[in-house]
């Protein structure tokens, strides 16, 4: 299950391994905006359709088939009640062995704020606690936090994704709107080759922090 703020921080930041393991495992994407905010050419409305769409055909691409749109406003995401139980409610009904999210070092404030309502979220869906929220408590075993824009300070997990690397590319290739401009497929693509030669686990890397881990 991957958290992400808005449509392609899911492919920027751990596309390759959703590549890597989407066959054989059932992924759900969550969008906490719709990225409304990318462009000064499209209104947000327009601008947040195209985004949906670019996040269905990237997620096609992965071949991953579920994805879910809070829709809150993009750079506007709050650390809210609301959101708190909607991300209780879909990790106690999805019930991930693993999650991806935001790492709380990144320097966007509605990444950092996903990352608060992810870890907040997988500790109360754990137990039988809040009347308000829906479905029987789910306890995740790992949590990992990827890097966006900001490289990771400490890395405590790296994934090879050399032989999933183009299909990554490929994914992020399709978020048009976003990459029309500025090509950041080839900022990641520098990135995890960097993370690939630092860590010397294959050429293409994606590196996490770990942000919990029960069972080994
Ligand atoms: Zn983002």
């Amino acid at each position: 299950m991957v958290f992400a703020a808005h449509p392609d921080d899911d492919v920027i930041g751990c596309g390759g391994s959703l590549a890597k393991y989407a066959n054989g495992s059932s992924i759900t994407v969550v969008y906490m905006t719709s990225g409304g905010a990318g462009s000064l050419t499209y209104s947000k409305e327009k601008l947040a359709k195209i985004r949906e769409e670019e996040a269905r055909k990237a997620s096609d691409v992965l071949k991953i088939k579920d994805l879910v749109f809070l829709r809150n406003p993009d750079g506007y995401l709050q650390y809210s009640q609301d959101n708190l139980v909607r991300l209780i409610n879909l990790i106690r009904q999805k019930q991930p062995n693993t999650i991806y999210t935001h790492s709380s070092n990144d320097t966007h404030a509605d990444h950092r704020i996903t990352n608060q309502l992810v870890t907040q979220a997988v500790f109360r869906a754990a137990g039988p606690w809040f009347q308000e929220t829906k479905g029987k408590p789910w306890r995740t075993d790992t949590v990992l936090a990827y890097e966006i824009w900001a490289p990771l300070p400490a890395v405590h997990y790296s994934e090879d994704i050399t032989q999933f690397m183009d299909k990554k590319l490929e994914a992020l290739r399709q978020h048009k709107s976003q990459i029309r401009d500025i090509r950041y497929d080839e900022w990641v693509e520098g990135l995890n080759r960097y993370r690939g030669g630092a860590t010397g686990v294959g050429k293409y890397v994606e590196a996490f922090e770990v942000v919990k881990i029960s069972r080994i």
